[in-house]
């Protein structure tokens, strides 16, 4: 099986390229989606209560607000929560990985680079787009403040950086026809489909 990496900043549109991929029957894991589940678990909740105190968990789960704040503002309680999180995202990322039948799957994994996964894919596509672009797309589709979408932006690898180290780039600062264009070339590049290759 064939693993690829899709990774970028905040508001690159890694979303946006994960619905592509999929539109072309590609499957998808949404790293994001894994961790908003992991962190349903009970398990997950009393260790995140036992590390921060039971104020940031409720009766349905993460107190997502509390945390945010909290973690946004505190690399040393980000990191706490990292690892809680991501060691149970990794393993269920692998089940999942194992139960599709497929020559290739996508994993979109916003902190690919930062947690060193990079390392586990065959290939990686960061997608890009410049820092005002990225903070108004944001701001019109989750409501926060521009200092809100910095601080996060903050706490992850420069784009710059994440560019260097990408098997592809795709940038997103056009139209959506762009980016499907520069999609066409890279699964053309990686040799789909791949169950012919
Ligand atoms: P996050 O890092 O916050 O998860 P993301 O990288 O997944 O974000 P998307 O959600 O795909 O980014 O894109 C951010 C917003 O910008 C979305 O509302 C999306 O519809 C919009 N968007 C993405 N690309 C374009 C584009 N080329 N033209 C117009 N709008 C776009």
């Amino acid at each position: 099986m064939k693993r690829i990496g899709l990774t970028g900043s905040i508001g690159s549109g890694k979303s946006t390229v994960a619905r592509m991929l999929s539109q072309r029957g590609i499957p998808v894991l949404d790293a994001d989606q894994v961790a908003r589940e992991v962190s349903r678990d009970p398990q997950t909740l009393a260790e995140v209560s036992k590390a921060f105190g039971p104020e940031y968990i409720t009766q349905e789960g993460l107190n997502r607000p509390k945390v945010a704040a909290l973690v946004f503002q505190n690399p040393q309680a980000r990191e706490t929560l990292n690892s809680i999180i991501h060691p149970r995202v990794r393993a269920r990322m692998l089940e999942l990985e194992q139960n599709l039948n497929s020559p290739v799957v996508v994993q979109d994994i916003p902190l690919l680079f930062e947690g060193g996964l990079d390392h586990t894919m065959d290939a990686t596509i960061v997608v890009d787009a410049p820092l005002e672009q990225r903070i108004e797309r944001v701001m019109v589709r989750d409501g926060l403040t521009r200092e809100q979408i910095l601080a996060r932006d903050h706490t992850q690898m420069p784009a710059s950086e994440k560019r260097k180290r990408a098997t592809f780039v795709i940038q997103n600062e056009a139209s959506l026809e762009r980016v499907e264009a520069q999609l066409e070339y890279i699964l053309d590049e990686l040799g789909w489909p791949f169950s012919e290759a």
